[in-house]
């Protein structure tokens, strides 16, 4: 038998019972709820508990294991959010005697007010007035910048942020890479402003706020060696899933409305003699082999590629614009990590990606940076007009 008891507001609970009767019942029993964001079986199993939740997630659902229920007893719950304020409470009558209850209920986080209130929650469970148990969970939503497009462009900053993750311990890679890439979330949204003010229309933009201490956003989850892996504590998970699968869902909404698409991947590196240098990294042109068999290599190296019309303006860029890929090789260090490896035009689902490793002084310098933020986004201008917003066949006398 299963039970739903459907609310028109935000909530609803789910009452599943395994067995019914009129045996005699012991005093109803309340284990401590878990948290998840699938709904429950009836013996409030069927997805593993969770404790951390990121920012892209619809729900967080609250699961409590009953035995010996009676019909007309009451559960309630209270949600109090991290600056210790009631955000929601609910209270629900028991439908029917059962021996064994699963009873359930849930917060919106996407879109919803709840999403702004970033931190640990509590949750007070009562049974028939009762206090029986306090569960927490950590909700993160303020570690991942997510800005809407209506441009097939693409801006993501992995490395830029520099905010705890709470309850995360920290990496323990070393080789610097435990360092962020200064004043990069700052480049990254400024280009998002000044080409949506030069074109009317802004970019897609997915920015870390986590430190790169506990999360590297552009590295993989999925390997076990520890320096070179996104991170160390499991608890970091949801983060780092909620940072690529917004990058997913831009670069996804990006290809359905356009066809096609750029995603500009903002770094920093500080390398010796480097630091007034732009690196480009497409791992030599394979992630952006879309737009090179489209509208040939001028659009990656030519004067209205992106690095050449930073180069016009005056940067020193590496490799030299006018140089294919393959004449001369992009920095190993610089060429590429694992956003542009997995978004690159070299998948099937994927867009032209390319890394831009801004070097140090650029970035620091608040008069060099103000002036940066600008040129680049002329330069996205410049590539988009040529090779984006009009067949580029057209645009280019290079293309065969
Ligand atoms: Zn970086």
């Amino acid at each position: 038998m299963r039970l739903h008891h459907a609310f028109a507001t935000a909530a609803f609970v789910s009452l599943a019972a395994s067995t019914g009767g009129t045996r005699a019942f012991a005093r109803a029993s309340v284990n401590c709820p878990t948290f998840s964001e699938h709904e429950p079986d009836a013996d409030c199993a069927g997805a593993a508990p969770q404790r951390y939740f990121g920012p892209t997630i619809d729900r967080i659902i609250i699961r409590t294991p009953l035995k010996n229920v009676k019909s007309g007893d009451k559960i309630s719950y209270e949600w109090i959010d991290p600056s210790g304020n009631r955000h929601y409470s609910k209270s629900f009558s028991i439908a029917s005697d059962a021996k064994k209850r699963c009873s359930w209920n849930y917060i919106g986080i996407k879109g919803a007010r709840a999403a702004e209130k970033s931190g640990v929650w509590k949750v007070k469970v009562s049974y028939n007035g009762e206090e029986r148990c306090t569960a927490t969970f950590h909700l993160l939503t303020d570690l991942v910048v997510v800005e809407p497009g209506d441009l097939p462009i693409v801006i993501t900053a992995p490395h830029g942020g520099t905010s705890e993750v709470t309850g995360v311990y920290q990496r323990t890679a070393t080789c610097g890479t435990l360092k962020g890439d200064q004043k990069t979330l700052d480049v990254a949204t400024k280009i998002r402003d000044e080409v949506k003010a030069l074109l009317g229309r802004a970019p897609y933009l997915v920015a870390a706020k986590f430190g790169r201490k506990w999360i590297d956003a552009n590295r993989s989850d999925a390997t076990d060696d520890p320096e070179a892996r996104a991170y160390d504590d499991p608890n970091a998970r949801p983060v780092h899933a909620a940072y690529h699968r917004a990058v997913r869902d831009a670069v996804d909404a990006a290809r359905a409305k356009f066809g096609k698409a750029i995603l500009v991947d903002v770094h920093g590196q500080s390398g010796d003699g480097q630091e007034e240098t732009i690196h480009r990294g497409t791992r030599n042109g394979q992630t952006v082999t879309d737009l090179v068999s489209r509208c040939g290599v001028a659009a990656l190296v030519g004067p209205k590629s992106l690095f050449g019309a930073l180069a016009q303006a005056g940067y020193k860029i590496f490799p030299p614009p006018g140089v294919a890929p393959d004449k001369k090789k992009e920095n190993p260090n610089y060429g590429g990590g694992f956003t542009v490896s997995t978004y690159g035009s070299h998948n099937a689902n994927g867009v032209d990606a390319v890394q831009m490793e801004i070097g140090v002084s650029l970035r620091t310098d608040d008069v060099k940076r103000k002036k940066l933020k600008k040129d680049i986004a002329a330069a996205v201008k410049t590539f988009y007009d040529a090779f984006l917003k009009t067949p580029c066949a057209t645009t280019d006398p290079s293309r065969p």
